[in-house]
Order: structure tokens, then C-alpha cells, then sequence
């Protein structure tokens, strides 16, 4: 073919009068009125052709493309008929008349036009990705992404990080997912387990001295896939030295300010802050969205004092969620007493107040003067709903926080703008009910806050640790923590797993020996770079901002993987399927 001289956008009014050649595929073909107009479509947008059966020679070539085939044309720009320009396109106002036409490629007709590919089925979508791909809203996702990653670097290169690349056959690290594992053929019958996270990786970097580091890594989680994950993604992986918690919180909230500013153009305000108990007592949730209106209330003592109810009364804990301006219908309260109870209350009492006055659902359990009190402590105003749910603390304030999302979806009152916010001292532990034993909340090297120490050996579900969130409009980005650079502490911690001393050793025993050789204070964080692109682009899904990922189940059904493999791969492996 000839030399492309210009993309399909740059094709505009001052080249009038000039010879251009662009290339790409035909979006689409239009005969009118003895005309063949084609639409040009390359990375870049589209830009218009019109053929005349004047120029006799072109004309039946151009009447051969049928959409994606794929041509390169060197034609003359000129300008539109006026009122046929477009506006919407870069190109709209000129119009190319072809020279010179070279099919570079014929095209069967393809499953599904990429121009509909958005009502088709998503399986076949995947299969011919590579067609689902020419959508240009999924192609702005990948020039998000790059630029994104740009961002990202040279965030990093300019703070002294250096991008170190971590091993992909390694062994278990302690994410808590379950692994996918690689045969080894050198030594059969033994494994390699794909990372879950460059995790012990980075922490060796640091014991080696690299004072900073960052990846952008690829790891590994064999989970059920539900909702919206996927079983590789990427991580923005990072490891600091010698810095406190707040200065490595300030570091990484830089780094997404500037990524935002040079990404979208976006100026982030500085982010918010809150410990995993303020967010959870404020929102019932550990990822609060701050755009879906104020914080819950404890209503435990004003309750008791005004609503006789045995039930209540008895409650460990009443909480309230207050819907500003809402005044419902008697089959919307029963629809939110519903929701409440879908979410595992026992049951709702709501409070309307109205220039009427105010109603109830509990009124056979407290006087009119009680409920003007309550709503006086929930401050009610005229055309405020108060929604009160009372049962054990936190479960409770779960099914408030749901209920302050779910109004706020539904009477649309999530407000625009990018909403971070840092959730800090997460607890250290959880309790397993499956295992029946403390599992670490964020992983086991995570440095526990230094006023709960004691606490470790008596009271573990409430030591608080050093590991923190970043949470953006309700969904969480990253994760992070301090970590435990002192082997008696970690052994301390590896004790209050239930892990006995052979088993760490054999688990971690390079990472324990290693912190024996000197070991700098550290702390880290990981970016889930996927889930930041999505919401960044405004994707629905992670599929949308991943070139070729796996269905729900796991599959990518254009390489048709996983598949089986043949004996000969197997024996090599010293594997044998069972049936
Ligand atoms: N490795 C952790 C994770 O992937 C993040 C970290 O602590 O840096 O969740």
C-alpha cells in the first residue's frame, strides 16, 4: 500500500485542496443517488468517502468493500456540501474523493457489527473480541488505561521508586485466596503457585535495601468469580522503607491526585480520612460512599428513653438512617421494611414527620410527646423519613448503611465528583466461623497498632493494626499496611493464628530468616489498577477495561481456555487426571 499520510481525525478543513492517504476499515457503505459513500474508520475515528461513477476505475472497487474490509485510499480532501457537514466528528466538515483505492483485505461478514456490538450476547462478544474490540467507547478505555499507566510511572520515577519485576512461578503468599498452581516438570509431583500478590517479593526488596519500589504486576486469585472479578488482574504493587504510616499515606495520595490530574484533567481534593471504626459506625460499611448523604446515627439511648417496646428495649444497640426530603408512600415504607428485613434485620420502625405531624410504625409503643422527642434526636426536619433498625451493633448499622445507598440509587441522590477516602486501623483479626480460629483481616505481616500490643495475647478481636484502605465512591481501590519487620513480634502473630512453628516455617521460613539479617521498618500498598480504570473511564464492568478477560466462569472463550492437554503434556508432569 501506499505510505499513510494522515489518520481518519486529522483529516480536517486544512487540507481542503490537498492528497491524503488514510487507511482503515469500512464502518460502513452507503449507495445514494449514484454515489458510494464510505465511512473510513481507523484508531483515531472516522472520516467520509465519496466515490462517483466518474471516475469509473475507483468506483468499482469502492463498490466491491463491504464493511471491514480493510482499504487504503489517497484521495483529495474536499469540503462538504453545506448542511451535510457533521459536527460530531472531527472530520465532519471535509469529505475525501478517492484517487486511488487498494483493498488490503476482504472480510467475511462479521458475527455482530462492531457499531452494535453493545446488544450482543457477551460470550459471543469474547469469542471475537478482537471485532468487540473496534468499538471505539471500548478502545477510549485502553487509551484511559495507557495513560493511566503513564501517569503512574512517572509518578514513581520521579519519587525515587524503582520498578522491579517479581517472579510468576513462586509459591503461596498469603492473601488468603486459594492458588493456581503450575506442574513442574523438573521435579514431578512438586508446584509453583502463581502470586496472589508480589507480596513477600517486596518486603525481600526491602530487607535488600531498595528503599522504594513499585510494580505494575500481574497476579493470581482462584476465586469464585462472583460479582465482578477476575481470576488475573493487575495490581499497582508498592513498597516503601523508613516512612511512618501517614507520610506513606501522603505519598500514595499524591500519586493518585497526579494520575487523575493527568489522566482527566481532574483536580481530587485532598482525600478524606476516617479509622475502620468511624466508617463502620458512620456508614455501617468498611468502604463508605461519601456521595450518597450524611452518616447514620447512634439513636441507642433515645430509643430506650422513648419507645417502650420490649424488644428494643432489650436491643444491644438501635441505629438510625435519616432520609432528608422524603416523604414515602405507604407501600414504599412497606417496601423499605421489606429491604430491611432481605438484609437480615428483624424488622424496621420508620418515623415520617410532614407538616402534618408525625407517624409511625411504633406508635402503639410510645405517646406522641416520645415521638417528638426521638425525632427532635434524630433531628427530623418537616419532610424528613427516619429509619431505625435495632439488633446487635454492627450488623444493624450493615443494614442501614444498605438501606442509605439504596435511597440514595433510587432517588438519585449520589452525588457527582470523585469521593477518596482513607480508611484506616482496620483490626488486626477476624474470626473465622468456617475454620474456627482468628485469620489476619489483611494478611499476617501486617504491623498491629503499637497501643494494642498487649491486647494480642487476651483480647485479639480487638486489636486494631496499621494497615489501611483507599475508597473511592463507595468501592475500594487499594490496600495496604505496615508491616512487621521484628521476628519475635511476627512469631507473637503467627502464635495467635494457631500456626504452629514448623508450619510458618515451612510457609514463610524465607521471609522470618531474612528479617533475622536486618530488616528496615516498611510499609506497602496495592492498587487494584483495573478496578481504578473502570471507574476512572465510568465501565460498568472490569471486563470492559481488560482487553481479553474470563467470563463468570472463568473461561475466555476465544482461546478456548482452560482446555485439556494431551497425555504426553500430563506424563511429562507426572500428572494423572482423576475421573
Ligand atoms: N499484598 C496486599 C494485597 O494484595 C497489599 C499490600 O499489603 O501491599 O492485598
Amino acid at each position: 500500500m501506499e505510505g499513510r499520510t494522515h489518520y481518519a481525525a486529522a483529516v480536517t478543513e486544512e487540507l481542503i485542496g490537498q492528497t491524503v492517504t488514510v487507511a482503515g476499515w469500512v464502518h460502513r457503505r452507503r449507495d445514494h443517488g449514484g454515489l458510494i459513500f464510505i465511512d473510513l474508520r481507523d484508531r483515531t475515528g472516522l472520516v467520509q468517502i465519496v466515490a462517483e461513477p466518474v471516475h469509473a476505475e475507483n468506483f468499482a472497487e469502492l463498490d466491491r468493500v463491504r464493511a471491514e474490509f480493510v482499504v487504503a485510499i489517497t484521495g483529495m480532501v474536499r469540503a462538504r456540501p453545506i448542511g451535510m457537514e457533521n459536527p460530531e466528528l472531527a472530520s465532519g466538515r471535509i469529505e475525501i474523493e478517492p484517487l486511488r483505492v487498494t483493498i488490503l483485505s476482504e472480510a467475511k461478514t462479521p458475527p455482530f457489527m462492531p457499531a452494535e456490538a453493545e446488544n450482543v450476547d457477551e460470550m459471543l462478544r469474547l469469542k471475537y473480541r478482537y471485532i468487540d474490540l473496534r468499538r471505539p467507547s471500548l478502545l477510549g478505555n485502553f487509551m484511559l488505561r495507557d495513560k493511566v499507566l503513564m501517569a503512574v510511572r512517572s509518578f514513581f520515577h520521579a519519587h525515587g521508586f524503582l520498578d522491579v519485576e517479581t517472579p510468576s512461578l513462586a509459591r503461596s503468599t498469603p492473601e488468603g485466596a486459594r492458588d493456581f498452581l503450575v506442574p513442574s516438570r523438573l521435579a514431578p509431583g512438586e508446584f509453583y503457585a502463581l502470586p496472589q500478590s508480589p507480596q513477600i517479593f517486596k518486603q525481600l526488596l526491602m530487607v535488600a535495601g531498595f528503599d522504594r519500589y513499585y510494580q505494575i504486576a500481574k497476579v493470581f486469585r482462584d476465586e469464585d468469580l462472583r460479582a465482578d472479578r477476575q481470576p488475573e488482574f493487575t495490581q499497582i504493587d508498592v513498597e516503601m522503607s523508613f516512612m511512618s504510616q501517614s507520610e506513606i499515606l501522603d505519598m500514595m495520595e499524591a500519586m493518585l491526585r497526579q494520575v487523575f490530574y493527568e489522566s482527566l484533567g481532574v483536580e481530587v481534593a485532598p482525600f478524606e480520612r476516617m479509622t475502620w471504626q468511624q466508617a463502620m459506625e458512620g456508614y455501617g460499611s468498611d468502604k463508605p460512599d461519601l456521595r450518597a448523604g450524611e452518616p447514620l446515627m447512634d439513636l441507642t439511648s433515645a430509643v430506650r428513653a422513648h419507645i417502650a417496646w420490649p424488644v428494643l428495649q432489650a436491643a444491644p444497640f438501635a441505629g438510625g438512617a435519616v432520609m432528608r426530603h422524603y416523604q414515602p408512600t405507604r407501600k414504599q415504607l412497606d417496601g423499605w421494611v421489606e429491604f430491611a428485613k432481605g438484609q437480615g434485620a428483624s424488622g424496621l420502625i420508620w418515623i415520617v414527620k410532614s407538616g402534618e405531624g408525625l407517624r409511625t410504625s411504633a406508635g402503639k409503643w410510645l405517646d406522641e410527646q416520645a415521638l417528638q422527642h426521638l425525632a427532635a434526636a434524630a433531628r427530623l426536619g418537616t419532610d424528613d423519613t427516619l429509619m431505625i433498625v435495632a439488633g446487635e451493633k454492627f450488623p444493624s448499622l450493615a443494614v442501614l448503611g444498605q438501606m442509605r445507598l439504596e435511597f440514595a440509587r433510587q432517588e438519585k441522590r449520589i452525588e457527582d465528583g470523585w469521593r477518596f477516602l482513607w480508611v484506616t486501623e482496620f483490626p488486626l483479626f477476624e474470626w473465622s466461623e468456617e475454620e474456627q480460629r482468628l485469620v489476619s483481616a489483611h494478611h499476617p505481616f501486617t504491623m498491629p497498632h503499637p497501643e494494642d500490643i498487649d491486647l494480642i495475647a487476651t483480647d485479639p478481636l480487638r486489636v486494631r493494626s496499621q494497615a489501611y484502605d483507599v475508597v473511592l465512591n463507595g468501592t475500594e481501590l487499594a490496600s495496604g499496611s505496615l508491616r512487621i519487620y521484628q521476628p519475635e513480634l511476627q512469631a507473637k502473630i503467627f502464635a495467635a493464628l494457631g500456626l504452629d512453628p514448623e508450619e510458618t516455617e515451612e510457609k514463610f521460613g524465607f521471609l522470618i530468616h531474612a528479617f533475622q539479617y536486618g530488616a528496615p521498618p516498611h510499609g506497602g500498598i496495592a492498587f487494584g489498577l483495573d478496578r481504578l480504570v473502570m471507574l476512572m473511564a465510568g465501565a460498568r464492568s472490569l471486563r470492559e477495561v481488560i482487553a481479553f478477560p474470563k467470563t463468570a466462569k472463568g473461561v475466555d472463550p476465544l482461546m478456548n481456555a482452560p482446555s485439556p492437554v494431551s497425555t504426553s503434556q500430563l506424563d511429562e508432569v507426572g500428572i494423572q487426571i482423576k475421573k
